[in-house]
Order: structure tokens, then sequence, then C-alpha cells
């Protein structure tokens, strides 16, 4: 039997719809944590989180409080009767979870990245009755991010969530990382028995679009959010951009939620957003284009090279219909494009 398809989707009915997780980015203070978590609307948030162990870019920046950070989480799940969950980055992480009895654990971008590291979490954690989830792997690779979830079931673990929280693919100045919706959703048309959360925070890194990416996710037929949620969040010790007050969390949740049940998936509208990212990546790329032209042309300019070179014009005719042979593409569209491209790149190389 195919592995993934052993994954208990069962868990998340446990939980009222949607499934929200918030909670701040890092636990920071005993204070920060008890504070935040006393403001979150727990009519709609089930479990609360926080990073204790933070991967962060570079060395030298907040790198989380470690395991006291536990006891704080353990505080509030007392206090107020919920849920509690944090990132695991390696097996330590794994057994220090478990021994504090941490209800859900997550695997953040960075470690899916590593068949190692999940390899060895999913040691720690084998036979575990406990929710783990698993974040997409920062490159656009679906086969990376399915093959850990694999070794997690390999290891005898069912109550397993996917949480696409996107992809390094291109530098986009709307979104920290892109958000794959065809991508992601074709998992859950092929595996619905996985449950699919979004991490709208980690895909926009900005506060001012969570709303939009949260309504979006559900309106694909995502079980749920992840949204980073802290008391001060302009003052955060890691990702304050993107963080929002528990206030703006509920004002956003209600707008999503209001007599909203559990939404079909919208396919027309799915394809749409994806031809909306397809063509910002050709745009990109024709910036980049263009970019590179221009520095062309300086150096045309300089060595006194003539701009338009005829045989370099027939040699690219020749690699693209190569490439459209390969890609079995009508090459005529291909080539009538070229025209419209070359045209604006002579001209720039003129100026
Ligand atoms: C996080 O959830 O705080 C985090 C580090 O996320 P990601 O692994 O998605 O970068
Ligand atoms: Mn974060």
């Amino acid at each position: 039997m195919n592995l993934l398809k052993k994954i208990n989707y069962k868990w998340i009915n446990k939980f009222s719809y949607p499934f929200i997780i918030a909670g701040p980015c890092s636990a920071e203070n005993e204070s920060q944590i008890m504070n935040t978590i006393k403001y979150i609307n727990k009519d709609y948030v089930e479990v609360f989180r926080a990073g204790i162990w933070k991967p962060r870019t570079k060395p030298g920046m907040f790198e989380g409080v470690g395991e006291i950070g536990l006891k704080w989480l353990l505080k509030a799940k007392k206090k107020y009767n919920i849920l509690i969950s944090t990132e695991i980055a390696n097996k330590e992480q794994a057994e220090i979870a478990l021994k504090y009895d941490i209800d859900i654990l997550w695997i953040g971008a960075r470690s899916t990245c590593n068949p190692f590291t999940i390899e060895e979490i999913a040691n720690s954690l084998s036979n575990t009755k406990k929710i783990v989830l698993i974040k997409n792997p920062l490159s656009l690779d679906i086969n990376l991010w399915l093959g850990g979830v694999e070794r997690l079931v390999n290891k005898n673990i069912f109550n397993i969530g996917i949480i696409h929280r996107g992809f390094t693919i291109y530098p986009s100045k709307t979104y920290r990382n892109i958000p794959c919706w065809l991508e992601v959703v074709n998992i859950k048309n092929k595996y619905p028995n996985i449950p699919i959360i979004c991490d709208p925070s980690h895909i926009t890194g900005n506060r001012k679009l969570i709303y939009e990416i949260s309504k979006k996710a559900i309106n694909f037929g995502y079980d749920g959010l992840m949204i980073e949620t802290h008391i001060d969040p302009d003052n955060a010790l890691s990702d304050a951009n993107q963080q929002i007050t528990p206030k703006n969390l509920t004002n956003i949740l209600n707008k999503i939620f209001i007599n909203k049940k559990k939404n079909k998936l919208n396919k027309l509208d799915l394809y749409r957003t994806n031809i909306l990212e397809i063509d910002k990546n050709i745009i990109y790329l024709l910036k980049n284009r263009l970019n590179t032209s221009k520095d062309i042309g300086k150096i045309k300019k300089k060595n006194n090279i003539e701009i338009i070179q005829k045989e370099k014009m027939l040699d690219l005719k020749k690699y693209y219909k190569k490439i459209c042979n390969l890609l079995d593409i009508d090459d005529n569209y291909i080539q009538n494009l070229f025209d419209i491209i070359h045209k604006k790149s002579i001209e720039i190389q003129l100026k």
C-alpha cells in the first residue's frame, strides 16, 4: 500500500473547522507567552504555537530561549486548557518535546530539505500518537516533501498533516515565500486523507497580506491555518513584520469564517491563480532578460560591436526551435514571441 494513503485524516476531525494554530513565531519570555495566549480568541484557536529553537538565516540573531520555553507553554496549556505546539529540528529536540508531552510537533521548512534530519526525527518519534505537521521544503520539490512524510509513516506515525508555507523560487517583492497553490492542492486531490494547513505568515512575510492569503487557502479547500500572533508584533524578536495581534487575528478570522462551511475546491479559481503566478514569473524573467541585454549593449558600445548580428540571430532561432521540439510546443508561436522580445532588446541597446 502507498505509504501516504496510510495517513489518518481522522485526527483533524477531532478539532472543529477551521483548524487554527496561532501564537508567536518565538517564545521570548513568560509574560509575552501568557499575554499572547490570554488575548487569543479560543473560539477559533485550538492550538497555541511558539518556536523555542529558532532556525535563523544568520548567526548572532535571536535563536530561541530553548527548553525553558516549553515550561511557559505548559503553563499556558494548564491555565487556558489549550493544546500546545512547537518546532523540532533534530532528534534531541524531538526527545525533549516528547519528554514535556507537547501535543503537536511541527517540522520546519529547512529541516524538510534534509532527508537525514527527517529520518532522525522520525526515528525519535517512532510509533507516536502525537500529531506531527511537516512544512514544505524551501525549494519547490514536492517529492522531497512527500518523501519526508513517507519517512514518518515508515516509523508508524499516522497523525500527520502538511503545512504550505511557500517556496523560494524567484525573488518576489510581494511574498517572502511564493505560494504554489496548484502543486499543493494537487497533493490534496491525490491524497484526500492528508490534512493541509496554510501558513500565510511565512508565505507573505507581511501582516497586511495575512487576510488575503488565508482567505485564498480556505477557498481552495485547506483544512486550517497556522498564523503567527504576538501580543506586541512590532517588538517581536523574530519575524516582526508578519506577526499580527490577537485582536487582528480575530478580525481576520471573523471576516473569513462568519457563516462559512468547509469549501469544496474551486478549481477554476485555482487555475486562474496559477496563471497569475506564471505570468508574474514570465514578467520577472523578461525584466531579467532586458537588464542582461542592457549590459550586453554597454559592452558592444565600448568595443564598437554591431548591435544586430545576423548570424547570432540565426543561432538563437535554431536554439529556440530545438527547445520547442524538446518541450513539444509550437515553435512558430515561440518565434513570434521572441520577435517582440528582440525588438525591445535592440531598441534598448540602440539607446
Ligand atoms: C516558524 O514557523 O516560525 C518557522 C521557522 O517557519 P518555517 O520553517 O516555515 O520557515
Ligand atoms: Mn516565524
